[in-house]
C-alpha cells in the first residue's frame, strides 16, 4: 500500500480528471465537454461554477470561518436555518445542520430515540427501526444496517445491528406478484403487519426514501403510498422519517418530495443539493412535537459533530436556497422534468429500455435483456456500467445504480440534470442518451 498517496475509488478503472465546470457542463483535462446529466449524484442543482455561491462562501470565510458549535452560535447558521425552515413542510421548522447525508440519517435515528427516552423514560422499549429492502441511507455502520442494498452491505453485515425491513413499492417487479391498483398497496400495508409482528411498543420509526435513488433508480411510489404509511405510523406511535437526501431541495419539482402528497413526516433528512456541492452540507428538519419533549426534558439534543453549524456551509446553504427561490428552480424542475419524461418514454423503442420512471428532474431507467419477460442481463455483463460508459463516449454523464443484485433485477441508472437546465438542454441530453443507449445495445447484444 502506498501510504501518503490518495486511495482511489477504484484501482481498476482510471477515472477522468475533472478540471472545470460551468452551468450543466463539466470539462476534463483534455478540454472535452460533458453534460453533467446527474448533477454528480443529484447534488449540483445550481450547476457548476456559480460565482454568487462561491462569493457568499468566500465572504463568510474571511469574516468568521469557524467557532465551535458547543460554545458559540453564529449569524450565518441562524440565517441558513431560517432559509431551510422557510421551505420546510408543516411544523418541521427546527433545523440541525450536519455535513452530509449519512450524518443526517444517523442524527435522525438518535433524535428519534432520544424523543422516546425523554417522553417515556430511560426504560422505553422503543429501540427498533423499520426500513425497506433495496434502499440506501448512507455508508456508515449505522446507516448500512438500516438500509437494504445487498451488494453494498454484504461484506459488512457482521458489524451491524440488523434492522427489520419491508418490501419496496417496486411495481415493475412487484415482490408480491401483484398489479397496481388491484394490489390495494400491499407493500405500504405490510408496514402495519411488521409493526404488529415486532410489537408497536418496540418500534421507534419507519425510514424510507420518497423516490428511491441509488438502488432502484427513480422508483416513485403510487400516490396512496405515503399517506398510507403516515396513517399507520400515527396509529402505532411510530415516527416517520423521510430520507430526502436525494429527493429534497426541489429535485422532484417541489421543495420536498413529500409535499406532492401533503404528507408531513416527523423528521426529514436532507443533504446533497442543500448547498449544491459548494460545501459539504446536510440537515435534519424536526417536528415541533419532538423538540418540545427535548426542551421540556434534558434541554439538548445529545449529539454533535465538530462541523455542525459551521459558518461556511451555512453561507453556501443560504445562498443556494435564495437563488433557487429567486430563479424559480423548483418550478423549473417540475416543468423540465415533464419534458425529460416525455423524451424518455420515446426511448422505449430501444430494445434494452425496460422501464422509465421518476418525478421532476429525478428520472430512472431500468435496462433489461428481454422486454417481454423483463429478464435482466446476467450480472457479468455489467449492463449499467456499459450504458453509462457508452453515454460518456457521447459526452453525457448519468448515474448508474449499483445497489441492486445485478442479474436478479434489471440494471438501473438515473438521469437528473441540474435544476437550472433549459428545454433546449433537455433535448441535447435526450439526443446524447439515445446515441449512448444505441451503442450499448450493440455492445450488450453484439
Ligand atoms: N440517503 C440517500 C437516499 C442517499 O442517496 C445518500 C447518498 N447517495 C445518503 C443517504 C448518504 O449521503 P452521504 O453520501 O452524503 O453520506
Amino acid at each position: 500500500m502506498d501510504f501518503g498517496k490518495l486511495i482511489p475509488r477504484s484501482y481498476k478503472n482510471e477515472l477522468r480528471k475533472a478540471v472545470r465546470g460551468e452551468g450543466i457542463y463539466l470539462y476534463d483535462e483534455d478540454g472535452r465537454e460533458f453534460i453533467d446529466g446527474c448533477s454528480g449524484a443529484l447534488i449540483s442543482s445550481l450547476g457548476h461554477g456559480n460565482k454568487e455561491v462561491a462569493k457568499a462562501v468566500y465572504d463568510q470565510l474571511v469574516k468568521l470561518e469557524f467557532a465551535h458549535p458547543s460554545r458559540w452560535r453564529n449569524d450565518a447558521t441562524l440565517e441558513a436555518a431560517e432559509e431551510v425552515a422557510s421551505i420546510a413542510p408543516g411544523d418541521l421548522k427546527n433545523v440541525w445542520f450536519v455535513s452530509g447525508g449519512s450524518e443526517a440519517i444517523e442524527s435522525a435515528l438518535k433524535i428519534a430515540r432520544q424523543y422516546f427516552v425523554e417522553r417515556d423514560g430511560k426504560g422505553s422499549g422503543k429501540t427498533t427501526f423499520i426500513a425497506r429492502w433495496n434502499s440506501y441511507h448512507g455508508s456508515t455502520i449505522g446507516t448500512m444496517g438500516l438500509a437494504g442494498s445487498m451488494p453494498r452491505r454484504r461484506d459488512f453485515t457482521p458489524l451491524f445491528q440488523e434492522t427489520p425491513k419491508i418490501q419496496p413499492h417496486y411495481c415493475y417487479r412487484c415482490p408480491y406478484g401483484q398489479t397496481y391498483p388491484s394490489c390495494d398497496l400491499r407493500c405500504a400495508r405490510s408496514l402495519e403487519n411488521e409493526i404488529l409482528r415486532l410489537g408497536p411498543e418496540r418500534v421507534l420509526a419507519f425510514v424510507a426514501e420518497p423516490v428511491v435513488g441509488s438502488t432502484v433508480g427513480g422508483l416513485h411510489p403510487p400516490v396512496e403510498y405515503w399517506p398510507i404509511v403516515r396513517e399507520i405510523c400515527t396509529k402505532y406511535d411510530v415516527l416517520l422519517i423521510a430520507d430526502e437526501v436525494m429527493t429534497g431541495i426541489g429535485r422532484t419539482g417541489k421543495a420536498f418530495c413529500v409535499n406532492h402528497w401533503d404528507v408531513i413526516p416527523d423528521i426529514i433528512c436532507s443533504a446533497k443539493a442543500m448547498a449544491s456541492g459548494y460545501s459539504p452540507a446536510g440537515a435534519i428538519l424536526v417536528s415541533q412535537k419532538l423538540v418540545d419533549v427535548l426542551k421540556g426534558g434534558s434541554g439538548a439534543f445529545q449529539h454533535g459533530h465538530t462541523y455542525n453549524a459551521n459558518p461556511a456551509t451555512a453561507a453556501a446553504v443560504t445562498a443556494t436556497l435564495r437563488i433557487m427561490k429567486r430563479d424559480g428552480l423548483f418550478e423549473n424542475a417540475a416543468a423540465r422534468g415533464e419534458e425529460l419524461m416525455k423524451g424518455l418514454r420515446e426511448l422505449m423503442d430501444i430494445p434494452i429500455v425496460g422501464e422509465v420512471r421518476g418525478m421532476g428532474l429525478m428520472r430512472g431507467v431500468e435496462i433489461v435483456a428481454d422486454k417481454a419477460t423483463k429478464a435482466p442481463f446476467p450480472a457479468k455483463t455489467k449492463a449499467a456500467a456499459v450504458v453509462t460508459s457508452c453515454c460518456m463516449d457521447h459526452g453525457l454523464v448519468v448515474y448508474p445504480g449499483t445497489g441492486m443484485i445485478s442479474g436478479v433485477a434489471g440494471d438501473q441508472f438515473l438521469v437528473a440534470p441540474p435544476l437550472i437546465v433549459t428545454s433546449e438542454q433537455i433535448g441535447e441530453i435526450l439526443a446524447r442518451l439515445r446515441s449512448g443507449l444505441e451503442d450499448a445495445v450493440k455492445k450488450l447484444n453484439g
